[in-house]
């Protein structure tokens, strides 16, 4: 039904209970794709876990043993936010064995959507702000690593600044980091992105668009990625709890939409992650989520010839 491939896991559930992070969102967003018939059942793939050597590639070897073993500290899960479990362990390989999934059926298909994923607080040796292991990191290495793609670019439009993403890349000339987040939020400590466009507080549509386009088209324009990494944050929504942007949710879905037109129009195929969103109501989050699925697709459906399986 949909011109490329969903990942997901049932696994995916970070088993939080009641916590600010709505971790049923993924199951709830994979439902309501196919009980509104925006996807079929064949539509969804399943991630293996990523391997060990996957996760080496970014993180060190001390933070990956802790996570395996549950020996971190107190002082890191309290960093992490979020409490660690035999679950979390679980869901945060198999969200990094789906960013890989995804970026490797965007190259053939040019789109594929990680119903999961988009960890980009997590730093190689420590997690932080609900993201222990930075999926699409891995993601990038692991085609680095086959010799799939020489250079990516990460498009970070959750409403905090995507601080691991920016140091795991600081000195990596092959990878192009570009976070659009509020200035005045999470985290206090923001490493340089190659761009990093800060927004004030209460920013709306207009504003908020105005700032990311241009500077995504001069990015595509003159790095030249061989695949774009989307993380979608639903949290710069205007009734987000852990945001203060004032982005209503037909800004957000013209966002996903204009930003996949600027990569189809330049044949780079586009790789997606969830990331963030705290609506008040998880309707909501699920609804923004879910439209970056529709926006893909309509760009997708709209492009048809972009594909690069098909050139
Ligand atoms: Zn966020």
């Amino acid at each position: 039904m949909l011109p490329f491939k969903l990942i997901y896991h049932p696994h995916y559930d970070l088993n939080l209970g009641p916590h600010v992070f709505p971790s049923q969102k993924f199951r709830l967003i994979a439902e309501t794709l196919l009980s509104e018939r925006i996807a079929a059942k064949d539509d969804f793939l399943q991630p293996e876990k990523a391997s060990d050597e996957d996760l080496l590639r970014v993180h060190t070897p001390s933070w990956v043993h802790k996570l395996k073993t549950g020996t971190l500290t107190a002082s890191e899960i309290m960093k992490l936010e979020i409490p660690y479990s035999t679950e979390l362990r679980e869901a945060v390989w198999l969200a990094a064995g789906g960013s890989i999934l995804a970026a490797q059926f965007a190259l053939r298909d040019g789109f594929a959507s990680n119903i999961g994923g988009g960890f980009h607080h997590a730093y190689p040796n420590h997690g932080e702000g609900f993201c222990a292991i930075h999926d699409v990191a891995v993601a990038i290495r692991r085609l680095q690593h086959d010799k799939s793609i020489a250079r990516a670019i990460v498009v970070d439009t959750d409403v905090h600044h995507g601080n691991g993403t920016a140091a795991i890349f600081a000195d990596d000339p092959t990878v192009f980091t570009l976070s659009i987040h509020q200035e005045n939020n999470y985290p206090a400590h923001k490493p340089p992105s190659t761009v990093d466009l800060n927004m004030w507080d209460r920013a709306a549509d207009s504003e908020y668009l105005d700032a990311l386009l241009p500077a995504v088209e001069k990015a595509l324009d003159e790095f030249r990625p061989d695949i774009l990494f989307y993380i979608g944050g639903a949290d710069p929504f205007c009734e987000d709890q852990l945001g203060g942007l004032s982005l209503t949710r037909k800004g957000l879905l013209e966002r996903d939409r204009r930003t996949f037109e600027l990569a189809r129009r330049r044949n780079i195929p586009v790789a997606t992650a969830l990331a963030g969103g705290y609506a008040r109501r998880v309707e909501d989050t699920v609804r923004i989520h879910i439209n970056t699925i529709l926006a893909a697709r309509d760009v997708a459906t709209a492009f048809p010839s972009a594909a690069r399986a098909t050139n």
